[in-house]
């Protein structure tokens, strides 16, 4: 075949390839324009998911009738001129290719009239062919209609699943414009039916703008992802020179076993992108079981030219000028929104009353305030585990002989103590303790667990205290394992061990972490090597320290049916106190929570 320029309609129908994948790129696409065109209120609706009809419509700024025709040519674009106005953009579109490409493989109509103008005008393409401008009737706004997407592209076509996951791929996008565009107005129908409903949120937090149906930000993120989240989301505002980020981290028990409810919006823009995915998981390691999924809602803001959007066609990735910079705050904003474990949310008087057991651990926030004023007791046994009840139980040793202070009738210092004073264990398994506001119950091994590894992390940048075995454990060991230990041996040495391979197939183990005293630590041992070999592969980027740690942790913690004294159930409530993110064990699960005087009162029907 001789070479040759290609037709223009085949120019356009491979640029869709690229743009149009299937009804939800076209909702996609449909939608930013009308967002770029400053709508308030933006109405989608569809029949057989998109694939039978896409129509929005939108009461944004219009499109003058002597623009209309240029409007669904290829690269004719209002939103850029020159190339200083692609790197300051802050449109969602600048390549002037969504409308040809639509155009290109569907039967496409829009009508549109300017605020100034006196009628409006429509043009339509079908299959790529324009009909030419003529005047209609229609609202200031744009509408536009796309009728049997990929008719003229069997190949395309085929590839349409049901309607119904057609539909649900709309939704998704729309649920995405919903939370990165809170000031506008979403709705989404099928076949006339109301599928998705999102008010506006006013820019002031407690509305008053008088826009009658304006609701807050909150409600907004509330009618997308669902009470479930927000009521235990934990809230992010951080500003750092030109970079602002802000939005709402679900709590470690919200965790799914999908990544659905994962948003990141970069200046408005849905993205997913590798670097912030990794940022906030990272951030959430030391907090959730492996394999379970965050759910966050983040939005970066930042001077445009910090990044570059025209990386991908579809937009979905960005590069950042300084991706490692932007990477380490978002990490980290997301791990101290994380150690405050309840941020500025709802109180713990606000929990609601208890048709049921607590849905989950209550604010920790007067937690932390209330540990700043604590007297310092980081001295407080390390091995407190090993049941060893050495000369260093002191302090709490004191009220070993106090018997449980009655109902109402508190203790003075005791009750001002966050988590309170320990009245006895349950079923060896929950710690009751009693405070100011009522009853805390506490999951001992998993408080434990997360005491112990926070105290590992903390002390491993010096090594943690080891203390040398009278008689080395020796371990028979297969010759994968010792290869696994071999390769993790830097990590087993900052957490305390010291070992030597004998032979192909002896381990012998002379040195063990200090923190569980007495104990035999063969077991132990013998765990800790097992929990490295199965996870071997699975840890996440730079973590397998932590995940050796957080295993050391788990099989060093205290274990159901032991029977604890009230000083060790003290000692133990003084330290989670003094503990970062303790309120979640590092697989995720809530360590304590805590049942008000008012909820008991409400269970049992008290001054009603
Ligand atoms: P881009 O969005 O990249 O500019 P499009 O092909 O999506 O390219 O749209 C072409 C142009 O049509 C836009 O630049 C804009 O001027 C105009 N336009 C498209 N949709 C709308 C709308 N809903 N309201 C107002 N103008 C619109
Ligand atoms: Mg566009």
């Amino acid at each position: 075949m001789p070479i040759r320029f290609l037709p223009s309609a085949l120019i356009d129908q491979i640029a869709a390839g690229e743009v149009v994948e299937r009804p939800a790129s076209v909702v996609k696409e449909l939608v930013e324009n009308a967002h770029d065109a400053q709508a308030r209120r933006i109405a989608v609706d569809v029949e057989r998911g998109g694939a039978g009809l896409i129509r929005v419509s939108d009461d944004g700024i219009g499109i003058p009738a002597d623009e209309l025709e240029l409007a669904v040519q290829r690269h004719a674009t209002s939103k850029i001129a020159t190339l200083d106005d692609l790197e300051g953009l802050d449109s969602l579109g600048f390549r002037g290719e969504a409308l040809p490409s639509i155009g290109s493989v569907a039967r496409m109509r829009v009508v549109s009239r300017v605020a100034s103008a006196a009628t409006a005008g429509e043009v339509s393409v079908d299959g790529g062919q324009i009909t030419p401008l003529r005047p209609a009737a229609h609202p200031s706004g744009t509408r536009i209609e796309v009728r049997d997407l990929f008719f003229n592209v069997p190949a395309r076509r085929k590839f349409l699943r049901s309607d119904a996951t057609e539909l649900g791929h709309v939704l998704r996008w729309i649920e995405r414009f919903a939370l990165s565009h809170p000031r506008v107005a979403f709705v989404l129908r099928n076949s006339g039916r109301m599928v998705f409903e999102a008010a506006a949120a006013s820019p002031a937090p407690s509305g008053g703008t008088g826009e009658g149906e304006s609701i807050s930000l909150r409600q907004r993120v509330t009618q997308v992802l669902g009470e479930a989240f927000m009521a235990s989301a934990l809230p992010v505002d951080r500003q750092s020179g030109p970079v602002h980020l802000h939005g709402w981290l679900g709590a470690p028990t919200a965790s799914r076993s999908q990544s659905d409810q994962q948003f990141f919006f970069v200046n408005g823009r849905v993205v997913r992108d590798r670097v912030l995915a990794s940022a906030v998981r990272l951030g959430y390691r030391d907090v959730l079981y492996a394999g379970r999924q965050p759910a966050y809602v983040l939005a970066l803001d930042l001077d445009p030219r910090l990044v570059d959007v025209n990386a991908h066609p579809q937009k979905l990735e960005v590069r950042f000028r300084d991706s490692r910079q932007i990477h380490d705050f978002v990490m980290r904003e997301t791990l101290r929104a994380l150690a405050v474990t309840a941020g500025s949310g709802p109180a713990p008087a606000q929990h609601s009353a208890p048709s049921g057991p607590p849905s989950g651990p209550v604010s920790a926030n007067f937690l932390r305030a209330a540990a700043l004023d604590l007297p310092a007791s980081s001295d407080l046994p390390v091995d407190w585990a090993s049941g060893a009840a050495g000369p260093q139980a002191q302090g709490d040793a004191v009220q070993e002989p106090q018997p449980p202070a009655p109902w109402g009738a508190p203790a003075a210092t005791a009750s001002d103590q966050p988590l309170g004073t320990a009245i006895a264990q349950l079923h060896g398994i929950y710690i009751l303790a009693q405070n100011r506001s009522g009853l805390v119950l506490v999951d001992a091994h998993a408080a434990h667990e997360r005491v112990l590894y926070e105290q590992l992390k903390q002390q491993q940048s010096l090594r943690v205290a080891s203390q040398r075995l009278l008689e080395p454990i020796v371990l028979p060991l297969r010759a994968h394992e010792a290869v696994a230990l071999q390769r993790h041996r830097g990590e087993f040495e900052r957490a305390g061990f010291e070992f030597d391979l004998l032979g192909p197939g002896t381990l012998a183990v002379r040195q063990v972490p200090a923190l569980w005293g007495t104990a035999d630590p063969t077991g132990f041992v013998q765990d800790v090597v097992a929990d490295l070999l199965e996870e071997r592969g699975s840890h996440h980027l730079g973590s397998a320290t932590d995940r050796l740690l957080g295993n050391i942790a788990c099989r060093a913690a205290i274990k159901a049916n032991r029977r604890l004294t009230i000083a060790e159930m003290n000692a133990l409530l003084r330290q989670m106190e003094q503990t970062e993110r303790a309120s979640h064990c590092n697989h995720g699960r809530p360590t304590w929570t805590q049942l008000s005087m008012g909820q008991l009162d409400h269970m049992f029907l008290r001054g009603r």
